[in-house]
């Protein structure tokens, strides 16, 4: 039976494994590597390197070597988080002229963000065909807790242009909880601590009677290692400034080779009591060497080690637990590594954490075990996710009328009546939106429709049935019909990543075609 492959498609390296029953086994790419960098190179020549390749020749194509791509997808080039990445990346980003949704400027053309991470996974698609010797159509791919809506549809519309048929999508706490081996008899209580390249995600577990349920889902989506990196980065400028009297910020493969070496140093630290960096010629004949003690390090990040608690007080709180109830914490991520973070993770939840031989392997892991669960392979274990943010639509004055609140169970169908504000109304406009907030525009926009056909009637005589459904993918789906009619109409929101259906459709077919190969050129909208 062909496999269904499990991908962790991670902000700073993806994971990619296949499960034989209850037993899950990480797949090395082509280069041997257990993990793949997610990053992607689109060269002068037409030719896209991915992973490994793609991270070795970024010193001297940084412009066009994209990483941290998952920071992108489903996003609005407007959206705040966004504002500040434009500064941080060294390639460009642009707007889309149809949608707002943020793009990458490459040559002339505009990328979307699926488009680049399907460059992965037709990477990892190809590598775990080589590896097994046979076709791999289905996939399960993972996620964060924390991402909504629009980032869920764009990771499946990357799997679909990658040629992979996207099963399920899953919350990597909840696929790490699967694979951590906690799954057993014992009923207990489960803390997530996935702290990775990009993200921070914590969730909390209960297992109970074989069945795990996500209770509480909290992160921080701008949170991980390259924070980290940035840190070590921006002193070394600082030092090199002082020393040098150059500022390297205008040199993009002088910054290139300092985030490289940023990110080897704190690697290095958390083993050792102090790295050294030494790049020569950094610039013309000036080198910069400079040494770094594990104390220095953790004073310099503290504030972001520290962040990590809020967020775990928040699930705690919303699923009414204390941090003494958590029978067992699960850390994932490379960045759990640091022996600060593990300090941390004690701190909070006052027990030391269950230690993982490999933080960056066990979501991979979980999701290919999500297969053989859906294979019925693995009978006896079931998964329940919660919704990350509350969903819910708009109401008169800007307001914000929630149906399904966070940290709801999922599948979940709810409706509720509404009613119209003006004498004679033909139809109603529906905005669809996911947050927290007490109005509506201050909330992510997921879509908007209108129904018409209402029957015209006096100001608040329609009774309109409004329908949310959130599928076992966590994807949602929202109907409307008018009560007084009977009539029901079919609403489909529109795909809210921006990308066209029918190009997501042709760009699946070219990758299912013989032939279809990493290598092409990036396709797009010409950049404005
Ligand atoms: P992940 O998203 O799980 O692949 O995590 C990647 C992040 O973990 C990157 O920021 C890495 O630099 C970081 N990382 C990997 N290994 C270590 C380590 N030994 N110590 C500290 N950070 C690490």
């Amino acid at each position: 039976m062909p496999k269904t492959l499990g991908i962790d498609l991670g902000t700073t390296n993806s994971c990619m494994a296949v499960a034989e029953g209850s037993l899950s086994n990480v797949i090395p790419n082509r280069e041997g590597g257990r993990t793949t960098p997610s990053v992607v190179a689109y060269k002068d020549n037409g030719e896209v390197l991915v992973g490994l390749p793609a991270k070795r020749q970024a010193i001297i194509n940084p412009a066009e070597t994209i990483y941290s791509v998952k920071r992108l997808m489903g996003r609005k080039f407007s959206e705040p988080e966004i504002d500040s990445l434009k500064y941080l990346l060294p390639y460009g980003l642009a707007a889309d002229p149809q949608h707002g949704d943020v793009r990458v400027k490459l040559r002339g053309t505009l990328v979307s963000p699926p488009e680049v991470s399907a460059m992965i996974l037709k990477k990892l698609k190809a590598d775990a065909e080589h590896y097994l010797g046979g076709p791999i159509e289905k996939a399960i791919v993972t996620v964060p807790a924390y991402f909504n809506d629009s980032q869920r549809q764009a990771t499946k519309d990357a799997g679909a242009i990658a040629g992979l048929d996207v099963v399920r999508i899953i919350n990597e706490p909840t696929a790490a909880s699967l694979a951590s081996g906690l799954g057993g008899k014992q009923d207990m209580l489960i803390a997530v601590y996935d702290l990775g390249g990009g993200t921070f995600d914590v969730s909390l577990l209960e297992l109970a009677k074989g069945i795990f349920e996500v209770k509480a889902t909290s992160g921080n989506t701008y949170l991980g290692g390259d924070d980290f990196d940035m840190r070590i980065l921006s002193w070394l400028i600082d030092e090199f400034k002082k020393n040098e009297g150059v500022d390297l910020h205008a040199e993009p493969k002088a910054m290139q080779r300092l985030k490289e070496a940023s990110e080897a140093a704190k690697i290095e630290l958390s083993s050792a009591n102090s790295a050294s960096i030494a790049l020569p010629f950094i610039h013309m004949d000036k080198s910069l060497e400079a040494s770094l003690t594990r104390e220095q390090f953790e004073a310099m990040t503290k504030d972001l080690v520290d962040k990590t608690e809020d967020p775990c007080r928040k699930a705690l709180e919303a699923a009414r637990v204390q941090a003494r109830d958590v029978d067992a914490i699960v850390l994932v991520g490379g960045m759990t590594r640091m022996p600060r973070v593990v300090a941390k993770v004690k701190e909070i939840f006052g027990k030391d954490p269950y230690v993982r031989a490999n933080p960056d392997e066990v979501v991979a892991a979980g999701a290919a075990l999500q297969g053989s669960i859906m294979g019925g392979e693995i009978a006896e274990v079931l998964l329940l996710d919660v919704t990350p943010l509350s969903l819910g639509l708009r109401t008169v004055g800007d307001g914000f009328k929630v149906l399904i609140e966070r940290n709801t169970t999922i599948p979940i169908r709810r409706s509720e009546t509404f009613t119209t504000t003006e004498d004679g109304q033909t139809f109603v406009r529906i905005g669809i939106f996911q947050g927290e907030q007490p109005k509506a525009s201050q909330n992510h926009p997921l879509g908007e429709f209108e129904l018409v056909g209402v029957k015209p009637q006096a100001a608040g005589k329609p009774r309109i049935e409004v329908t949310f459904e959130i599928n076992a993918d966590g994807l949602l789906r929202v109907t409307a019909k008018d009560k007084e009619t009977g009539q029901k109409q079919a609403i489909v929101i529109k795909p809210s990543t921006g990308l066209d259906r029918d190009m997501v459709d042709r760009l699946a077919k070219e990758a299912r075609a013989p032939g279809g190969s990493v290598a092409s050129a990036p396709s797009g909208p010409p950049a404005s």
